[in-house]
């Protein structure tokens, strides 16, 4: 585990204290790059953001520390989403399109 990873999982105990269990499983789905599932938990907590692995999407961000933050003020403990990814990608000069990847969120969320 690299050093930034740990205190990453330090800083991220220490924003959500009223944690007691986590389960969030991202699968994204990209037409030209197929699925990208990611899982995390307590132990394998989420980065605070998480980029779209789509090589030319650009601003395709999803701030999962908010959107946990925004989930646990509502007590919320089960919540699925769909979201189309936010970024978009350069068409010629100055026009974008909007990315094709989408993303399913499922969370499951235990408090203390
Ligand atoms: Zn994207």
């Amino acid at each position: 585990m690299e050093d930034d990873e740990l205190i990453d999982a330090e800083n991220f105990r220490a924003a959500f204290p009223e944690l007691g269990s986590l389960a969030i499983r991202i699968v994204e789905t990209s037409p030209q790059r197929g699925i990208v599932s990611h899982q995390f938990s307590l132990q394998e907590p989420p980065p605070r953001a998480l980029e779209c692995s789509h090589p030319e999407c650009k601003g395709g961000v999803l701030n999962l520390w908010i959107m946990l933050r925004d989930l646990m003020d509502k007590k919320t403990t089960q919540q699925h989403l769909k979201l189309p990814c936010p970024g978009g990608h350069r068409q010629g000069r100055v026009q974008t399109m909007a990315c094709t990847s989408t993303y399913d969120l499922s969370f499951e969320i235990v408090y203390k």
